[in-house]
């Protein structure tokens, strides 16, 4: 059980001020189920107390979990001096909270991105040891060949003799393929295909885990998850014949 004060609760709910929720709660505007009397300062339980505002009720989320579909120009940082960064595409309501990538997409890249303000989920997706895969879609110049999706499953080492662990390239055509890789070293997937001749000319995350891109999210647009949602995450569907 968590207990939080009302003033506190009321105000991370709905963005107003504790003083201004004082200002609610003398005029009578908020209420507490079973509670005869309603004070600023008196302890609510966040998972099972209800309270409203009026007629709503207020329902207190303690992480908050949003899909992007990153378009390319903005940088996956909280801020940056130069460029955009995602946290510009935000709607207002959510400059109150404190959120972050869980895991970086470049400026040019497009796609699947997760931002939260839950540090833990975020460790755990993009730490390596819990084989979190994602899925990207790659353009390349040059023509792909078997050797290539070899060369992924066998865990490459890139030309300044960093060691990459095994992953998975689906041809899709001569220069089009999908890749499923569990790190997220810098610039990974381009230095990966670079280091096999074919520099990557598109490329955008479609898929972690089990977590797939909202086709119906435009780009630039954000959508709230729910924490079911956000954890598939940790589903490993069909890539368990890459993890050796
Ligand atoms: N690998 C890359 O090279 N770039 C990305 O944005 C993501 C993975």
């Amino acid at each position: 059980m968590a207990l939080l004060r009302l003033d506190k609760l009321v105000s991370f709910c709905t963005g107003v001020s504790r003083k201004e929720v004082r200002a609610l709660i003398r005029d009578g505007r908020i209420s507490v189920a079973g509670a005869a009397e309603i004070a600023a300062d008196m302890k609510v339980d966040t998972e099972k107390a209800e309270v409203f505002l009026d007629s709503r009720r207020l329902v207190y989320e303690q992480f908050r979990y949003l899909m992007m579909n990153k378009p390319a120009g903005y940088v996956s940082s909280t801020d940056d001096p130069r460029d955009k960064t995602v946290l510009d595409l935000l709607p207002g309501e959510y400059s109150r909270f404190s959120l972050f990538c869980a895991g970086r997409l470049d400026k040019d890249s497009e796609g699947l991105l997760i931002l939260t303000d839950d540090g833990t989920y975020c460790h755990n997706v993009i730490s390596p040891k819990k084989n979190v895969f994602k899925k990207y879609y790659c353009r390349v110049s040059g023509m792909l060949c078997d050797g290539d999706a070899v060369a992924v499953a066998e865990g490459m080492t890139l030309p300044d003799g960093t060691e990459l662990l095994p992953g998975r390239l689906e041809q899709i055509s001569e220069s089009e393929c999908f890749i499923y890789i569990r790190e997220g070293k810098y610039h990974q997937v381009k230095r990966m295909l670079s280091a096999l001749g074919k520099p990557v000319t598109y490329l955008k995350r479609l898929k972690i885990g089990s977590l797939e891109l909202d086709p119906r999210l435009e780009k630039g647009s954000v959508k709230k998850m729910t924490y079911e949602e956000a954890a598939l995450v940790f589903v490993n569907e069909d890539y368990n014949n890459c993890i050796n």
